[in-house]
């Protein structure tokens, strides 16, 4: 049994005028489906306002769907109350993409890491100091951090923090959200190199959102590549690299930094990401794919499994394979 199951997944929010009467609606997340294993890291990847960080949010039961289940361990959550979430929501943390938002600049780091020990009753009063020195040296910082406020730690540290209490309360599922992207390179290796140390040791799940396959090329066992609030493409992260065959995953992995500059580079995403309020008819993909034709105006492609897993959403998913093929 998969640790996470999301099926047929939607959610839409409404625009109204000053009268409260509905002027327009946007499909957030239009009936995404996907699982995840224990032990995988599931990256969902796209452009930003693609449905991925409401796709975390509706997971955690942040946010209700309009429809469709989501499972924890084969229990279904999308119906529970606050009271009745109460034990899923230890068992599901989230890294946020800025630690500082969401870290309490009143709070001592000592005293931030302690709160959910305490709410969850995870270790006697009198060790709970241990166990927060414990987990800041696990997380590359010192006792000497403990007195400190927020303010007082650079962003790569904040994360470091932000990773700590997430993993205080021993979770099975974290939900990572652009966790690195606002941090330098040589940062985001050591965050990224730390989730993964933490995935070993301790069997942890994620589902790593990012807007950027390069981040998430070393961390992800699969990757579901999402495009205005639809998975187009779901396989493993090797297939996803080598045997693309979403023209829209083609681009963004042209996007991808290549090691060598002297290497000929292929033309990279173009176009604006159209209004998800205002869809464009059949592909949603097709006025800025350089394969689409007259079907994909008309005809809205299923995302298909076309073997081994593999899972694409495109009229041509075999031409647009062949022709990547031969230009390698
Ligand atoms: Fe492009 Fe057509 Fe495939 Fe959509 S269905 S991605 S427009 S080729």
């Amino acid at each position: 049994m998969p640790l996470l199951e999301v099926k047929n997944l939607s959610k839409s929010f409404r625009f109204r005028d000053s009268l409260g009467r509905t002027t327009g609606q946007l499909a957030a997340v239009n009936n995404i489906s996907f699982s995840l294993n224990r032990g995988e890291t599931l990256g969902l990847v796209g452009e930003s306002g693609c449905g991925k960080s409401t796709t975390g949010k509706l997971i955690l039961q942040l946010l209700q769907a309009d429809a469709g289940q989501v499972f924890f361990s084969g229990d279904e959550l999308t119906h529970l109350s606050a009271t009745q979430m109460r034990p899923y929501r230890r068992q599901m943390q989230m890294i946020f993409q800025d630690p500082f938002s969401s870290l309490n600049p009143r709070m001592t780091i000592g005293t931030i890491l302690a709160e959910p020990l305490r709410i969850h009753r995870l270790a006697p009063p009198r060790q709970i100091r241990d166990r927060v020195i414990e987990l800041l040296e696990k997380v590359g910082l010192t006792a000497d951090h403990e007195q400190r406020y927020p303010h007082e730690f650079s962003g790569g540290q904040r994360q470091r923090v932000g990773i700590a209490r997430a993993v205080a309360v021993e979770p099975q599922l974290i939900i990572a959200d652009e966790p690195v992207s606002a941090l330098d390179l040589s940062v985001q290796a050591q965050i990224l190199n730390l989730m993964q140390d933490f995935k070993q040791e301790h069997n942890l799940s994620y589902l790593f959102i990012a807007h950027d396959l390069a981040v998430i090329e070393h961390v992800s066992d699969r990757i579901a590549v999402m495009y205005l609030g639809k998975i187009v493409e779901l396989t493993s992260a090797t297939e996803l690299y080598n045997n693309p065959r979403h023209p829209y995953t083609e681009a963004l992995l042209n996007a991808v930094p290549t090691p060598d500059p002297d290497l000929p580079r292929p033309t990279a995403l173009s176009g604006e990401v159209p209004s998800p309020v205002n869809p464009p008819s059949g592909c949603y993909f097709h006025p800025r794919c350089p394969y689409a034709d007259e079907l994909c105006q008309q005809q809205e492609p299923s995302l298909e499994d076309i073997g081994s897993g593999h899972q694409v959403a495109c009229h041509y998913s075999e031409k647009v394979g062949h022709y990547l093929q031969h230009r390698k």
